[in-house]
């Protein structure tokens, strides 16, 4: 596996491909690399695309100065996880790279998605995703690029910075890789005692509660239901919605099959947590 760290060896390794017509396969990363990470490279080795990870811990998406403070570094770790996956490359930009001086944001209107869930709870966030995604994008040029649908409202920030802006690159949305007592894989997990990480596995759970009561009880009792399970178990529950998968806007009834999701963010441990399933 190649460590890229300035543009010019990014370049290079991406003109190499280019001139071998091989198409690359791009997973955009900040690292602390966990078996959900390594599932998206996977799915690119996979299909035989040259496949590149990037790690960058982009500062332009965080909205809480301790949040961005607190992000696990494990960069030996992740490296050796990568070239055990398949990988055949690691780019490791600086932040002078990403934002240069010359760099201008570019203008996404994100409608909706900056408007609910996630959004109003993190001024700024998408923006900075579309800024980072934006200029890896525009560097590595890949054909294909992976994103995992545990973020499920940045798959949609993703999906519409694609059709504004690379309708020639291929988004590929991969599912939710879980640990066995059904906790989502996240960086933000190694932050967790094994009591917290205890806890953290009754979010999806919950989830699952009230995905179960679907048809049954109104969404609002069931989600209150949810809450109240949630609550005893010391966990703070900052939102826990139903929308509608293809909008993402709110609903107070049941969807049709296959178009609700339910999604929340919790705190453990002073730890945010995201989650969310589709029915
Ligand atoms: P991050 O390093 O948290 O920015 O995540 C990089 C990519 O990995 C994003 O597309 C995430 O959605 C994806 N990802 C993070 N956790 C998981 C998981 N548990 N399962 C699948 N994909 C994930």
């Amino acid at each position: 596996m190649e460590i890229l760290k300035t543009e010019l060896e990014l370049n290079n390794w991406v003109k190499n491909q280019h001139a071998n017509t091989t198409k690359i396969g791009f997973v955009p990363t900040m690292g602390a690399l966990h078996e959900g990470h390594i599932y998206l490279v996977k799915q690119s080795v996979k299909q035989e695309l040259a496949t590149i990870v990037s790690i960058f811990v982009n500062p332009k998406q965080f909205n809480n100065a301790s949040d961005l403070n607190k992000y696990p570094i494990t960069i030996e770790a992740d490296i050796k996880l990568l070239k055990k996956s398949g990988c055949n490359a690691l780019f490791i930009p600086t932040i002078d790279i990403i934002y240069p001086s010359y760099f201008l944001p570019i203008k996404l209107d994100l409608g909706i998605l900056d408007k609910v869930l996630e959004g109003p709870k993190r001024p700024g966030h998408f923006n900075g995703v579309a800024q980072v995604v934006y200029r890896l994008f525009k560097m590595v040029n890949p054909d294909k690029a992976f994103f995992g649908l545990k973020d499920f409202q940045q798959c949609k920030v993703i999906k519409l910075l694609a059709s504004h802006f690379f309708t020639n690159i291929k988004i590929e949305l991969c599912p939710t890789i879980r640990h066995k007592s059904g906790l989502a894989m996240s960086s933000r997990n190694m932050r967790l005692s094994d009591n917290g990480k205890k806890r953290a596995s009754l979010i999806y759970k919950t989830l699952n509660v009230i995905k179960n009561l679907n048809n049954a009880i109104e969404p609002k009792d069931a989600i209150k239901y949810g809450k109240h399970l949630l609550a005893e178990n010391n966990i703070e529950v900052e939102y826990l919605e139903l929308a509608n998968s293809k909008t993402l806007d709110s609903w107070i009834v049941w969807q049709p099959e296959k178009q609700n999701i339910l999604l929340i963010a919790a705190y453990i441990e002073g730890v945010r947590l995201i989650d969310n399933i589709q029915f």
